[in-house]
């Protein structure tokens, strides 16, 4: 992809080519097949046509720490609310 303009405002959807747009996400994780996690309010650039999330790497970092202590829970369902602080909310 050359002579692109790195233009951080225009960002480009993968898998529909439309725009994304800076906002926050609802995301369902299927951990296994009766293990589900619904992490609210990640930040994530969302496709302005197809909605599609994309989250960034500092988030998955965080979402994937969340995920981890989640599971062990052994709960079938949790809906969780995204923190950059984990470790604050998180025992
Ligand atoms: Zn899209």
């Amino acid at each position: 992809m050359t002579g692109v303009h790195a233009n951080k405002k225009n960002k480009i959807c993968p898998s529909c080519g439309g725009l994304l747009e800076d906002g926050k996400a609802t995301i369902p994780f299927i951990i296994r097949k009766n293990i589900v996690i619904v992490v609210k309010a990640v930040p994530a650039e969302i496709c302005l046509d197809c909605k599609e999330p994309y989250v960034r790497g500092n988030a998955t970092d965080q979402v994937l720490i969340l995920l981890k202590h989640l599971k062990s829970l052994k709960s079938e369902v949790s809906v969780v609310t995204y923190s950059p602080k984990l470790s604050d909310r998180i025992y």
